[in-house]
């Protein structure tokens, strides 16, 4: 809004100086034009006049002639020579003389309108001196042209006078004629003006309209931008503390899961479609009180006006359900999971910066916690600034061996006998105590160092397993993978030194893969997979059936076991859905002759419900926790 407003004002002002400019320009001009024709003017006139003047007065000095020498006009007859003496001559008749004397050795005679140049004090000046022999005076009101003549031949001397129409004529008629086409001029280049200011202010509006997309849109997406974002946040609490009435709104900060992955396995074009993609289907929630944003790299922002909380976590809930649905991006099937944060005005906050900030938290929350969406509460700022301190440290706790791998049974459901151990990472930070992967391994994912960590945690298993082995015990030790590991190029042959270097078989070594690597191409994950059953370790996917689900995937993948997540089976007693959702993947496994594992039994009635379904392998607090190795081994017996 502010913008229109600055448009329009340099709508106006561009106008306003055009229209100044150009007046003042024709202005100049005009009296530029005007001096110039009025000096022209002046000098014809005086040109004409002068010459009209010379004729008469050498006409009327011929006559003083012919007067002298028949003697009606000789000196010592001083004073007024009647008019009568020149009736006859028509240049005696001008109405307009004024002063006719003629002076004959130093007697002036006065010949007609009774005056005496002796009054005109500029003439006389001007004749004894000799300087000039003509010029203008004024009289009264009256333009005066005087006229000194000698006559060689007999001495005399002839002043004349008369009062100048021609200049004012030409001068009035000048001035007319330029007045009309000044003022015609003046309108044209007003119009003109106006005009001009027309078509540049439509360009310029254009141009605005353009610039103001430009600057309001993201040029990828071409969904508003972050600037865009402000515009119409700030407005509305605005506006809302303006006429304060009891509205509410939503903030969606929904940010894509593992975008990373992709740009780096895919490169960034196939990066860019997919945030072109999604964004496309975001459009979808575009209505006149809802409005999608990109706010960079792969975030989006949807603020909902008029919109409370349980109404936000329900359109949260659409969002990921809409950006899940399977997407093709040069070839290769992607399945894109989000992770949103939801803050609302005025609970958690009544400006820009509180609710973005609290936003941002909830999503990094739902993000570590893999909820899909999570609305802000105020105890997830405290998480979130241990986040950041925790990300600072993760270097210096690998170095300092602050991780620690703890273990959890693997069992054959119907008599509890461990066959195998899950290696599930812990933090014993100084400060915080031991800490569960919810709280880092996402930051790890994130950082540069996931490769040498994921290393160190399959060093450890390693070791543990051949310390097992060494006691007798044949268990299978299963290490989690990130979906970024699939870019470790060294990782097959580290492995395959360090089963050499403990001297442990291969298949004791097994590999649990999360669904979420759905999000890697299916070309790449399936290379890695063939080099690791070269190996001879074992390979499961993990969580599935968490959303993430391809079967493609599935069916494309030599792996082991199937991992069947716990959200499936903590209702297993009660629930028909989840029962009947268990049962159409056992079914699934045994077509495709894959192993599956039960995750996450916590009691005794599911343990009973899931071996009624023929369910072989499981893991859960009901058959034993995460612990240390130690603990594991005195839980495991006496080998046999
Ligand atoms: P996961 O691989 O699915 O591991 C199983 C998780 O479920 C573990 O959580 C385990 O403690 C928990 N669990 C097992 N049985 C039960 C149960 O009966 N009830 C409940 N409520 N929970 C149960 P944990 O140890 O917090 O690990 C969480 C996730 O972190 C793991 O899920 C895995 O994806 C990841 N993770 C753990 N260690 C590593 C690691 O070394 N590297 C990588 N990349 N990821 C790891
Ligand atoms: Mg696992
Ligand atoms: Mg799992």
């Amino acid at each position: 809004m502010g913008k229109s407003v600055e448009k329009i004002n340099l709508d106006s002002d561009l106008r306003r100086h055009l229209l100044f400019g150009t007046i003042g320009l024709v202005v100049a001009v005009l009296i530029i034009f005007i001096n110039v024709t009025h000096d022209i003017a002046s000098d014809l006139g005086e040109s004409i006049e002068s010459e009209h003047i010379e004729v008469q007065v050498n006409e009327i000095a011929k006559v003083v002639s012919s007067l002298v020498s028949t003697g009606q006009l000789a000196s010592g007859q001083n004073g007024k020579i009647p008019y009568e003496y020149f009736a006859s001559h028509h240049y005696f008749l001008d109405e307009d003389i004024i002063l006719l004397n003629v002076l004959i050795a130093d007697q002036t005679f006065t010949i007609t309108g009774g005056h005496h140049f002796k009054n005109f004090p500029e003439i006389v000046k001007a004749v004894s001196e000799k300087k000039s022999v003509n010029g203008f005076t004024k009289i009264n009101d009256d333009r005066i042209f005087w006229q000194y003549k000698y006559n060689d031949g007999d001495g005399t001397e002839l002043v004349f006078a008369r009062k100048v129409h021609a200049l004012d004529r030409a001068i009035s008629y000048m001035a007319t004629r330029l007045s009309i086409s000044a003022f015609v001029t003046f309108w044209l280049a007003v119009w003109a003006a106006l005009i001009i200011s027309t078509f540049i202010t439509q360009r310029f509006i254009k141009g605005n309209i353009r610039l103001n997309y430009l600057a309001n849109h993201d040029s990828l997406t071409h969904l508003p931008n972050r600037t865009y974002l402000y515009e119409i946040v700030n407005n509305y609490f605005k506006k809302n503390k303006q006429y304060p009435i009891t509205k509410k709104a939503s903030m969606l900060f929904i940010d894509l899961n593992k975008f990373k992955l992709i740009n780096d396995t895919l490169g960034h074009h196939s990066g860019d479609a997919l945030l072109v993609a999604i964004a496309a289907r975001l459009k979808k929630f575009v209505t006149k009180t809802d409005y999608a944003f990109r706010y960079g790299g792969d975030e989006f922002i949807i603020w909902s006006e008029n919109t409370e909380q349980a109404a936000a976590e329900v359109l949260a809930a659409e969002v990921i359900e809409v950006c899940r649905k399977p997407l093709t991006i040069q070839g290769s099937k992607f399945e894109v999971s989000v992770s949103i944060g939801i803050a609302c005005y005025p609970e958690d906050g009544d400006n820009f910066n509180d609710i973005f900030k609290r936003a941002d938290v909830a999503m990094y929350h739902a993000k570590q916690m893999r909820l899909g969406y999570q609305s802000y509460q105020k105890n997830l700022d405290i998480r979130s600034s241990l986040m950041v301190n925790l990300s600072g440290q993760l270097n210096h706790a690998l170095i300092n061996k602050q991780f620690i791998v703890f273990y959890q049974p693997k069992v054959n459901i119907a008599d509890g006998k461990i066959f195998g151990v899950e290696a599930l990472i812990r933090w014993q930070h100084p400060i915080e105590g031991l800490l569960t992967p919810n709280f880092f391994i996402s930051l790890i994912e994130q950082s540069d160092f996931v490769h040498a960590f994921t290393r160190y945690v399959f060093k450890q298993a390693i070791a543990q397993c051949k310390n097992w082995c060494d006691s007798g015990y044949e268990l299978s030790v299963a290490v989690n993978i990130s979906p970024y590991n699939l870019l470790d190029e060294g990782l097959v042959t580290y492995l395959e030194k360090e089963l050499k270097q403990h001297q442990v078989p291969a298949d004791l070594i097994e590999i649990e893969l999360t669904e979420s690597a759905t999000m890697v191409d299916i070309e790449v994950t399936k290379k890695l997979f063939k080099q690791f059953r070269a190996l001879g370790v074992k390979l499961s996917i993990d969580d599935f059936g968490t959303g993430m689900s391809s079967l493609s995937y599935i069916k494309e993948l030599d792996v082991d076991f199937i991992k069947i997540d716990r959200s499936f089976i903590i209702n297993i007693a009660e629930s028909n859905e989840d029962e009947a959702i268990v049962m159409s993947i056992l079914l699934l496994c045994q077509k495709l002759n894959r192993d599956v594992i039960i995750e996450g039994i916590e009691t005794k009635e599911q343990r009973d419900k899931l071996l009624s379904l023929g369910c072989k392998y499981a893991q859960g607090y009901y058959f034993g926790k995460p612990m240390l190795s130690q603990e594991l081994t005195l839980l495991l017996g006496k080998p046999s």
